[in-house]
């Protein structure tokens, strides 16, 4: 690991006006593949700063781009973790190897990562709701304009301060079930976490912004008769008294909040099914009052409750829109668990220092 240390320190964003994704922190982890040299070059932590791309660089046109996204946090005493960073690794390499890239080894990234927390720990916020946003990414830079795969890559993480992803509180979102567009289907690339599936969603979510929703609730690319999932959040909702979720059939995206959500609950009693799930079902289950309850599951917003449903222009109202018991226990069980301020049963807390 070589390490060059940045000369002019930024000045720390207050923390009343993080938002989401603004600030980075003063330095970045880069890791370079090179087929012809060898494969994995030595990490580097260095100045945040530009990239300089040959604009031949490859992924600026065949796209062949993947990410990830995780927290860390500080606690009272003082202590630095992160929430299941392996996993966000082996769900990188295995986004890699979608879409052709470069696989790594999980325990070097997650010693490099490690390392830039520690030296980065003076941004990690500390109030209520806040932490330290971590992306790693990764893109092809070999300078080609042929089609195939590249031979070099750029693997980068960056650290953005974050503040609690509600301004005004746990507010419901509004949906809007997507019947024009889809995000993914069979075969394609839903389960990878790649650049080109939001480009893909952007102009759905426009759309459904100017009709006043926030996100769309996306069917399956087959049939559309299915629900998958939110933008970038993995969905579920309560009917009766069971949680039920989409199952993961290669097009939904492997949330890590989603799988942290269900082990949470089946440890605190839920009965929790992970199924096919008509969108006719959610649709008649809110008309004659069984769907209680309905609530996004993503690192950013961790428990995203969602108060309306808009399927063919009817507004479907959850829970009078308001967020529903399961969901804010749930909320506050894995954010206490990713705080410490409950006891992690599950294994998923990693000690930075
Ligand atoms: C990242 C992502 C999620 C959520 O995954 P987490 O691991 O819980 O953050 C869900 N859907 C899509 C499309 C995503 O890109």
């Amino acid at each position: 690991m070589k390490i060059e240390l940045s000369k002019n320190r930024k000045q720390k964003p207050d923390v009343n006006a993080l938002g989401f994704g603004k600030y980075f922190t003063d330095h970045m982890l880069v890791w370079e593949y090179d087929s012809s040299e060898g494969g994995w070059q030595e990490q580097m932590i260095i100045p945040y700063d530009d990239f300089k791309l040959d604009p031949a660089c490859c992924s600026l046109h065949y796209g062949q781009g993947i990410f990830e996204g995780l927290k860390a946090y500080k606690g009272e005493d003082g202590g630095v973790t992160m929430f299941r960073p392996r996993d966000n690794f082996l769900r990188m390499n295995k986004s890699a190897q979608r879409l052709c890239m470069a696989t790594f080894d999980v325990d070097e990234a997650l010693r490099g990562l490690a390392q830039l927390i520690k030296l980065e720990e003076d941004w990690i916020p500390t109030q209520a709701g806040t932490s330290l946003y971590i992306r790693p990414f990764m893109f092809g830079t070999e300078p080609f304009l042929g089609v195939h795969p590249s031979g070099k890559f750029m693997f980068t993480i960056i650290l953005s301060p974050v503040g609690s992803y509600y301004a005004n509180g746990l507010e419901p979102t509004k949906l809007i079930v997507e019947d024009k567009y889809t995000r993914a289907s069979q075969g394609g690339t839903g389960e990878a976490k790649c650049m080109g599936n939001y480009a893909a969603s952007l102009l759905a979510g426009e759309e459904a912004k100017k009709k006043g929703f926030d996100q769309v609730l996306w069917l399956d690319g087959e049939e559309k008769k299915y629900v998958t999932e939110v933008g970038s959040m993995n969905i579920a909702f309560v009917i009766g008294d069971k949680v039920v979720t989409p199952e993961l059939d290669g097009t939904i995206l492997r949330g890590i909040t989603r799988d942290s959500a269900i082990k949470v609950l089946r440890a605190g009693g839920y009965e929790v099914e992970e199924r096919k799930l008509p969108i006719a079902e959610v649709v008649s289950a809110a008309r004659d009052g069984s769907l209680k309850e309905a609530f996004g599951t993503g690192t950013a917003a961790v428990i995203s409750p969602v108060g309306t449903i808009n399927f063919s222009g009817e507004d479907l109202v959850i829970n009078n829109g308001e967020m529903g018991k399961i969901t804010s226990w749930l909320y506050d069980r894995i954010t206490g668990i990713q705080t410490r301020r409950y006891a992690d049963d599950f294994g998923w807390v990693y000690r930075v220092k």
